[in-house]
């Protein structure tokens, strides 16, 4: 995927309001009259206040766009959609921006357009992080969802998936003219719009430039002119007419069929939090969900914790972990701030920032090597400043700090009820799935006693089942964890804010936290006194002045396992450290399909993949599942309904429950599920 160091926008201003982009020596919009000019030029030409105002209800429509710029085009698209759209559709704006505007640049631009600034505003609001890759964020109640993908547009449209369901519909082809940005307008750009479009997709651009009518033709599209907006010449619209078949890059990773969206029933096992962020998913889209969990209570196992830290994951290289989780922490964000302006939410915990102590110089190269990589947006994470140090920290000295002011700690226990509340799911504690059968297209779960039946299984049991993971082809490994809590006495002062260092420390309710051990494979579930020093150990370097005597670790012989409370529970991990989510493939078929044949064949030679109907897993979430599970959770929506995927393909695939039998037979390694 794309990870290089974001260039953002550097503009002039001509008439105080419109942006000339120094880097390409043009203009963003018209200096005339730049809002009628984008109305006829892409609104208009794409025929979208019919295309609009004729869709049935929950329709979906998509638009592309090469260009985000001020987002001109895109407020625009949204006044129309809020307009003349069925209030339950929803619109999908997908664009590419290589050099964004800051936000006080953008609201600049927006500040001669006040028939726009209600909506503008919702855009300010959302604007996401100036971080390289794909931002989902969802605007005007859910009407609209945006995904802007900051980076070269023709590295971006690759990770797009071209599953039917989640083709583009329009294109707005801006960007400046070719003459201007011969870069963008290359071979892959038309290729991909080939690749993404449906017979009937339209396309609307300024230029009339040949080679690109020419390209356009060349892909399957009938490319028209007309007159241009004032005193311009002509511009060109059209409609793909020939679709073109495209090859798989990667048959083994391509998507399920979706599932017949008119029986909406599904039934997930496991209330931890895969479990209950999966439910809450569907059952939001309208789905019936019944929550099976074998114990007498929710969040038994490695969901049960008080308190777990919430923030973005940084490594040196800004590798695909980095990425993925990124998008797990924005889809955390977005699902979970909202919930914070409802009444009792302070029981959800705290997220008004996070604080990271360095503790040794491998932790803070590791910040610093990310912020060259990438270029660290201060909205995600900055040093502390000596106010915060004193605030946060009480003043010692002996190590640096950052702080990720959106991140925090989550009371987990918490959060699955929020979602488990929700009117369509029902909970059915104490049921041990004994088995799991699919029959006339229905997955059938019985304990023995009682049985559910439903077209939809999501399998969310973390490292529990044990022989269920391995039938599945999961290669889960249970890594056991203790946290000690601490009460108030326990402590000099009150931890304010979710502090990570080697571990965690972190305020939960009625007290704080700090953690974990890792201690595979021990499977022993008791509390050790030994666990319970080497947390306090952590603890006591990264906050010296926090634990009080009677539990300091450098007191040690004061420390007692009456004095001290905590809990063991098992994380699921996996080999490659992201989670596991998706559709469950058909090991026979697999092994026929791929691993049986030659692992050196071209590409184009094998079939698509093939799954078992209706059966999904979110597992492998290991110490992160706040971080990833809300974003499991959308996967798994729009695995289910075949909409357009959250993410880019490379996270997608990346995640994908059959990456790890791929990628042994890839390489020669021979059978995984031997
Ligand atoms: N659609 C915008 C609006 O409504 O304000 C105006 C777009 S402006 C004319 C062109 C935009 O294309 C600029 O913001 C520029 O940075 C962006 N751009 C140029 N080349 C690009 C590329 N290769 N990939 C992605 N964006 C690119």
């Amino acid at each position: 995927m794309l990870s290089d160091k974001l260039t953002p926008a550097q503009v002039q201003w001509s008439n105080q309001s419109v942006p000339v982009s120094v880097q390409f020596d043009d203009v963003y919009f018209s200096t005339d009259d730049g809002l009628a000019e984008s109305h006829y030029n892409f609104i208009d030409a794409n025929r979208l206040q019919s295309r609009f105002s004729g869709l049935p209800p929950n329709a979906v429509f998509r638009i592309a766009e090469t260009g985000f710029g001020s987002g001109l085009n895109f407020l625009l698209a949204c006044r129309l959609w809020l307009q003349q759209a069925p209030s339950s559709a929803n619109l999908h704006f997908i664009s590419f921006e290589k050099f964004p505007l800051a936000l006080a640049d953008m609201q600049r631009a927006h500040s001669c357009f006040v028939e726009l600034a209600e909506i503008a505003g919702e855009l300010h609001s959302r604007y996401p992080l100036l971080l390289p890759g794909w931002h989902d964020v969802w605007l005007f109640e859910k009407r609209v969802r945006l995904t802007l993908w900051f980076g070269d547009v023709n590295k971006g449209l690759p990770e797009l998936d071209a599953t039917p369901s989640s083709l583009v519909d329009a294109w707005f082809l801006d960007g400046f003219a070719p003459a201007k940005n011969p870069d963008m307008w290359q071979t892959t750009l038309f290729q991909q719009m080939a690749r993404l479009s449906h017979q009937q997709t339209s396309f609307a651009t300024f230029t009339t430039a040949g080679d690109v009518r020419r390209s356009l033709h060349k892909m399957g599209f009938q490319v028209e002119k007309r007159p241009g907006y004032g005193k311009k010449r002509e511009m060109c619209f059209g409609t793909l007419l020939h679709k073109r078949p495209f090859s798989w890059k990667t048959p083994w990773f391509e998507r399920p069929e979706p599932i017949d969206n008119d029986n909406k029933q599904a039934i997930v096992i496991g209330a931890g939090l895969a479990g209950a962020a999966a439910a809450y998913q569907l059952a939001e889209n309208g789905w019936q969900v019944t929550v099976l969990e074998q114990a007498d209570d929710i969040a038994t196992q490695a969901s049960g914790n008080l308190a777990g830290a919430v923030h973005p994951l940084l490594t040196a290289d800004w590798n695909l972990r980095s990425q993925w989780y990124l998008q797990g922490y924005e889809a955390t964000l977005r699902h979970v701030l909202p919930w914070f302006n409802e009444a009792g939410s302070e029981r959800l915990g705290d997220l008004s920032g996070l604080i990271q102590v360095f503790v040794d110089k491998t932790a803070e190269q590791r910040f610093q090597q990310a912020q060259q990589r990438v270029g660290l947006p201060h909205e995600l994470v900055r040093g502390l400043n000596a106010e915060e140090h004193q605030l946060y920290l009480q003043g010692q000295h002996r190590h640096q700090g950052i702080i990720f002011p959106k991140g925090g700690w989550l009371y987990p226990r918490a959060v699955i009820e929020r979602c488990l509340a929700h009117h369509n799911i029902h909970l059915q504690c104490g049921f041990k799935v004994s088995r799991l059968v699919f029959e006339n297209e229905s997955w059938r779960l019985d304990n023995g006693r009682q049985q559910y039946c439903a077209p939809v299984v999501i399998v969310a049991t973390g490292s529990l089942e044990a022989k269920l993971n391995q039938q599945l082809g999961l290669p889960i490994r249970p890594v056991k964890g203790q946290v000690t809590h601490l009460q108030p006495e326990q402590q000099r002062y009150v931890l304010d804010k979710a502090v990570t260092h080697k571990g965690y420390s972190s305020p939960c309710h009625h007290g704080a936290v700090t953690g974990a051990t890792f201690e595979a494979p021990n499977m022993d579930e008791t509390l050790s006194l030994a666990s319970h020093k080497e947390n306090l150990a952590m603890a006591e370097q990264a906050l010296p002045d926090w634990l009080a005597t009677s539990v300091s670790a450098s007191e040690s012989s004061s420390v007692t396992e009456i004095e001290l409370a905590g809990r063991v529970a098992f994380r699921p991990t996996t080999p490659d450290h992201l989670p596991i989510i998706g559709a469950v493939a058909q090991t026979d078929w697999m092994q026929k399909a791929y691993i049986g044949q030659s692992h050196t064949h071209a590409v184009y030679r094998y079939d698509k993949q093939r799954y078992q109907k209706g059966l999904y897993v979110s597992n492998g979430h290991g110490a992160r599942g706040l971080m990833s599970v809300f974003l499991a959770a959308e996967i798994l929506l729009a695995e289910i309904e075949g909409e357009a995927l959250p993410q880019p393909l490379s996270l997608y695939h990346a995640s994908h429950p059959a990456r790890f039998a791929i990628r042994q037979w890839r390489q020669g390694k021979g059978d995984f599920y031997e």
